[in-house]
């Protein structure tokens, strides 16, 4: 396997093409725009440097991974990979017709991956005639860093494609846990509680969100689940909680909170757009 394909350009896609790059394929990135591609491409350029700043990266292996990064608008060139890994909003629809799109453009040995959080990767293999080539391949943020990777399989994924995308995994320097198709998978399901139960404490002003995290922090997580959604993206934290409820037909438990959707429709997004429970200086 020598090319591999992101979809998005976003958070995690910027990630993905990043460890991709340094690890030595070839990377397609592909967005809607060429203004997104423009800036996702500085940073990735900015977070590489970085790791060249830290010692942490040669800088041989930094130029190799600039120069083997490819953008593009077009879903036909980024279809030519060995494997294509969607970052794309989490909307079924809109990944359903992106993989369909992309499934009449590719080669048949090209697999296909989805980073999705929380939707069904048998839901999304409906899309395509390769389901035996189809898994989920559910990154953490930040992609270039975080260790972990889920690789979901449906009732169809073949060993082969497996074993396959497992080795581009440890080829990452990562860890690839193997999960079923459940909601969530494994850890965003293990943190449904982890946002809930801040988001009612936050709703009953209990305390504010600046305490909650400092409380978290104290006994001993890296973040606070504040923080974490900023660093998240608050529309796809609720698109993940929102589709956990309904995967498990409103179950109470996992249902949002009015706080979320508010954060949403205010802009307040978090990280990404400068605000959203902290504010960021870009
Ligand atoms: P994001 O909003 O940062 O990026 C999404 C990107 O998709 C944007 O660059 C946008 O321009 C692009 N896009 C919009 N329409 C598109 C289309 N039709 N085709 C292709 N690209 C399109 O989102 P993100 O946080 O990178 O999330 C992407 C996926 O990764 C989602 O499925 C999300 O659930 C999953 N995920 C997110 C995180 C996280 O912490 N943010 C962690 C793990 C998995």
């Amino acid at each position: 396997m020598k090319t591999v394909a992101v979809i998005g350009a976003g958070t995690m896609g910027a990630g993905i093409a990043q460890a991709s790059a340094l690890a030595g394929y070839h990377v397609l990135l592909y967005d809607v725009a060429d203004e997104v591609l423009a800036q996702s491409l500085d940073n990735i350029c900015a977070s590489i440097d970085k790791g060249v700043a830290r010692g942490k990266t040669e800088a041989a292996t930094a130029a190799a991974a600039k120069s083997a990064l490819q953008t593009t608008t077009s879903l036909e060139t980024a279809a030519q990979a060995d494997l294509i890994i969607e970052a794309a909003p989490e909307k079924l629809a809109l990944k359903r017709d992106i993989f369909a799109t992309l499934d009449a453009a590719a080669p048949a040995h090209t697999i296909f991956g989805s980073n999705t959080s929380s939707l069904s990767i048998n839901a999304l293999a409906g899309a395509v005639h390769r389901a035996d080539r189809f898994l989920g391949v559910h990154f953490f943020n930040p992609a270039h860093i975080m260790k972990l990777v889920e690789l979901i399989r449906t009732d169809f994924t073949s060993d082969e494609t497996v074993a396959t995308v497992r080795d581009y995994v440890d080829q990452l320097g990562k860890t690839a846990v193997l999960c079923q198709d459940t909601p969530a998978f494994i850890v965003n399901r293990v943190a449904r509680p982890f946002y809930g139960e801040a988001f009612r404490l936050l709703g009953e002003n209990a305390a504010d969100s600046a305490t909650i995290d400092q409380l978290m922090r104290s006994l001993g997580f890296r973040m606070g689940p504040f923080e974490l959604i900023d660093l998240i993206g608050c529309d796809v934290n609720l698109a993940v909680t929102q589709s956990v409820y309904d995967a498990y037909f409103q179950e109470p438990k996992y249902r949002p909170h009015p706080i979320q959707r508010r954060m949403v429709e205010s802009g307040r997004l978090g990280r990404k757009t400068g605000r959203g429970f902290y504010e960021y200086d870009k």
